[in-house]
């Protein structure tokens, strides 16, 4: 057993999550722990729920973070809105529509799926179709931005069609917020949960949520407890909730809340529509390097999620043996396809803290070196282009 400390090396996040994490929030989490029914914490805790209420632009009164990952965050609001013998229609473009699936089937409910091909986004004439088709659907659930394509659907005409049918919506933001327009209000999405390790660039293992009034009565009128304990939001918001009693739940990750509070005050700072800006103009000039590397994206132009790229992987490239070659010689880290796209695309993020000029430069020179220098190499263009390209559009 070793008895030495761990120091993991300083690598460049550019994969699906975690991204990234700003030195200010690691210093933020080294700050001395202190009791989580500590007035002094319970203010940083209503500091922290009017943050989240910004970052997801919504005036929710119930807007909090789980303690756990964003699976956590998704249980949370299938576990809450679902009782035995419901009907929700989920729809499927990638992963985590499928991981949506398995949790409505877990509370016992019945899913009815809308699927829509990997890489492409949902459709709404299907969805409408779903709709009319499932009279006593209790609920919509889609995921915002797929991560596992790079794939973004309309979260605002999705939930229009919902609320036309009377339905509810359970509405996957974990890679969109911070990075992409997040409108919870403007919406009328009713529960939203999202991760911390993505465009936040905190570290992973919270899960922002917030529910809708409807939401929220809802859950007031189930005829069934919640299944879970722990997730039970009539439980959990004794201690969340607001009047300024706090009684006890579960310990609050205290120093991991101080790191969500920094994070969330550097998104402030910047303006959550400058941040969105910015993942726009890398990505543009990420693209523009790709390209004239003769890489190509495998999402439509349209439908492109900014933070997360899903790149082809060319003909005699071979995946994992460039992704090592990535991580040992630049310490840099980008990710692999999932399920159907395994070996078919690298998935190249952009996000947050990670989502800068210095990165998107560092990944085409390190990937254009990588490929040249295959055994069997991959025609790049001229020596030097994907970079030249990303410059030119910086400059334009
Ligand atoms: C990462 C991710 C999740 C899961 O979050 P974890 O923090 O890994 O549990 C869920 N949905 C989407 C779209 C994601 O990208």
């Amino acid at each position: 057993m070793s008895t030495q400390s761990f120091h993991p090396p300083q690598r460049t996040l550019m994969g699906p999550g975690p991204s990234d994490v700003s030195p200010r929030v690691l210093e933020a989490m080294s700050r001395p722990t202190i009791g989580h029914l500590d007035p002094v914490f319970v203010t940083m805790m209503d500091e922290l729920k009017d943050l989240l209420r910004y970052a997801f632009q919504t005036s929710n009164e119930l807007t909090m973070p789980v303690s756990a990952p964003g699976s956590a965050g998704m249980e949370t609001c299938f576990a809450n809105l679902l009782e035995p013998g419901d009907t929700v229609i989920v729809c499927q473009n990638g992963v985590f529509g499928g991981r949506m699936k398995e949790n409505v089937e877990r509370c016992g409910a019945t899913a009815v799926m809308v699927e829509d091909d990997w890489g492409r986004t949902i459709d709404p004439d299907k969805v409408e179709d779903t709709l009319k088709a499932n009279p006593n659907a209790k609920i919509l659930a889609f995921v915002h931005a797929e991560t596992s394509t790079g794939v973004q659907s309309d979260a605002s005409s999705l939930c229009a069609l919902a609320h036309q049918h009377d339905c509810l919506t359970i509405v996957d933001c974990v890679t969109s917020l911070g990075g992409t327009p997040v409108q919870v209000d403007e919406w009328q999405a009713d529960a939203v949960y999202s991760g911390t390790q993505k465009c936040l660039s905190c570290v992973p293992g919270l899960s922002p949520i917030t529910f809708s009034d409807r939401a929220m009565e809802s859950i007031q009128n189930r005829k069934t407890r919640v299944q879970s304990w722990f997730m039970d939001l009539n439980l959990v918001l004794g201690y969340w909730g607001g009047g300024g009693k706090r009684a006890y739940h579960h310990t609050a990750p205290v120093n991991s809340l101080y790191a969500l509070h920094e994070a969330l005050v550097i998104l402030k700072e910047e303006g959550l529509e400058n941040a969105w800006q910015r993942h726009e103009l890398h990505h543009q000039a990420l693209r523009a390097g790709i390209e004239a590397m003769g890489l190509t994206l495998v999402v439509p132009e349209n439908e492109r999620l900014p933070q997360l790229n899903a790149v082809a992987i060319p003909d005699g490239a071979e995946d994992a043996i460039i992704r090592a070659q990535l991580l040992a010689d630049y310490n840099l880290e980008i990710g692999a396809g999932l399920g159907p796209m395994a070996g078919k695309i690298w998935r190249v993020g952009l996000m947050g803290h990670a989502c800068n000029k210095r990165n998107v430069l560092l990944y085409l020179g390190a990937m254009e070196a990588v490929l040249n220098g295959l055994n069997a190499p991959v025609k790049t263009g001229d020596k030097g282009a994907a970079v030249a390209a990303a410059l030119e559009s910086y400059s334009n």
